[in-house]
């Protein structure tokens, strides 16, 4: 570790203590852009990279609502507004009962790179709360949302902060956040992304995050002339990013196995085709059920329940070709990055943020695999968020085409820009040098022009 990095690290734990995942992902960072800083000697006098560290400004609120039982709950409301020297600030909000500000704080400070690799003109925020919507009736989810947004109305708008979605948070919820927000200001504005396709949704925007990080992990492959095609792929997580990585992987050949949630995982040894896709999307996002039951229908299929008494994950210790992890972050530890390496998997699309820890990710770049992170593979979901925005603004609506075309340009764009990077800067294959210089150099550059702010 240099020695910038060290220093730099003693600060952001003893002035971020407990924040155990913004501490990685700072790290991660700050790693790459020694690199960059030995270069740029004015980054380093302007402290270009200890202002990033530092949201602009965090929201934290009251969201008190009335369950089904009529009793009072009170949750925590969080909003980051990480960096706007590109853009707006724009990033999802999550909704987990893990969620705290040191998770919100990695991944506001996360998308400040990815927004900025997008070409868009986007700065980076996140939010969230503790609320978990597992379980509640609509009725609850309505209620919650209307509370939340009660309070997050007055800090976001069209030009100021777009939150979009986040685990925890797809249409239903967006829709339920959308209608408080216009009964509030009595305007109807672009200022949430992920809309319903009759009030200002764009088309391809719920496919986008998943089809982004196979269109990646497709670009990653050419770099070795190679295709999807006939490849076995694990993917967790079964959600909106697993959901439609699974799509994009059968339409490019693939063969997807498994998928998870936070109760276990499926092996689906004869492959998930379209049509066990469909009862996936069923299954979780109309009846809102567990994988299990995907074992109970499909009979080539096992279900392995979490055992929490192991250190490794056994869903990434199958043979196979590619991983795509989407569910959530850390779920790659040190053990399973072994486990995948010793199983043959050689593409690691990353559409879940963060889903390695600082051990795997070591595997991967000693291994020299291709390593794609969530930064640069997961950036087509706020890519295609911008896509909404500019749709919004135009008053027009794109054919899916059209926005799957673009979403498609933007994922080559960012492969090129992380190898060119990356080799510009001496490490060639090394995305994740690539992709946190790339996001890096846009921002710091923007921050130079605009003074000290
Ligand atoms: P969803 O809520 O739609 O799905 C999340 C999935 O991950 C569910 O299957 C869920 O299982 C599982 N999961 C969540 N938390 C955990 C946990 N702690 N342990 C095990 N499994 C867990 O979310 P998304 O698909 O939208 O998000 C998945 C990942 O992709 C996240 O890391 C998110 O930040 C990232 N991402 C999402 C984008 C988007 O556009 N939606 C954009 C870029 C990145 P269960 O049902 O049991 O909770």
């Amino acid at each position: 570790m240099s020695e910038f990095v060290k220093n730099l690290m003693s600060q952001v734990k003893a002035k971020n203590p407990s924040e155990p995942e913004f501490h990685q992902a700072v790290y991660e960072v700050a790693s790459s852009l020694s690199l960059v800083l030995e270069k740029h000697p004015e980054y380093r006098k302007e402290k270009i990279l200890e202002r990033i560290i530092e949201p602009e400004r965090v929201i934290l609120f009251r969201v008190p609502w009335v369950d089904d039982q009529g009793d009072v709950q009170v949750n925590r409301g969080f909003r980051i507004e990480m960096n706007s020297a590109i853009g707006p600030y724009k990033g999802g909000l999550r909704f987990h009962p893990s969620v705290n500000l040191g998770i919100l704080k990695f991944l506001a400070f996360e998308q400040v790179f990815k927004n900025s690799l997008t070409t868009l003109p986007m700065g980076g925020g996140k939010g969230g709360s503790d609320f978990d919507p597992k379980g509640k009736s609509d009725g609850e989810v309505m209620r919650f949302c209307q509370s939340f947004m009660s309070e997050l109305f007055r800090h976001i708008g069209p030009n100021t902060d777009v939150p979009a979605g986040d685990i925890g948070v797809g249409g239903r919820e967006i829709g339920y956040l959308f209608g408080q927000y216009k009964k509030l200001r009595n305007e109807f504005t672009g200022v949430l992304t992920g809309k319903g396709l009759n009030w200002g949704g764009s088309l391809i925007r719920p496919e986008a995050t998943g089809y982004g990080a196979v269109y990646f992990a497709a670009e990653m492959l050419s770099t070795r002339n190679q295709t999807l095609e006939g490849k076995k792929c694990i993917v967790s997580g079964s959600g909106n990013v697993a959901q439609y990585t699974i799509e994009k992987i059968l339409h490019l050949g693939g063969k997807p196995l498994t998928i998870s949630d936070s109760n276990g995982y499926i092996y689906d040894e004869a492959g998930i085709d379209h049509e066990k896709l469909q009862f996936i999307m069923d299954l979780k996002n109309v009846r809102r059920g567990r994988v299990k039951e995907y074992s109970d229908k499909f009979k080539t299929a096992t279900y392995f329940a979490i055992d929490p008494s192991v250190d490794y994950n056994p869903l990434w210790n199958h043979k196979a070709d590619c991983a795509f992890p989407s569910a959530t972050q850390n779920e790659i530890n040190g053990k399973d990055a072994a486990n995948l390496l010793k199983n043959g998997v050689y593409v690691v699309s990353e559409g879940a943020n963060m889903p390695s820890t600082i051990e795997a990710i070591d595997q991967f770049l000693n291994a020299k695999i291709l390593y794609g992170p969530g930064k640069a593979a997961n950036a087509g979901g706020v890519a295609t968020s911008g896509l909404e925005m500019s749709q919004n603004s135009l008053r027009l609506s794109w054919s899916r085409e059209e926005v799957d075309q673009r979403l498609h340009n933007i994922m080559k764009s960012i492969h090129k820009t992380c190898v060119e990077t990356a080799a510009k800067y001496g490490t060639p294959g090394n995305y994740v040098n690539g992709a946190n210089i790339g996001g890096f150099v846009k921002v710091a550059n923007a921050m130079l022009d605009q003074g000290i702010v």
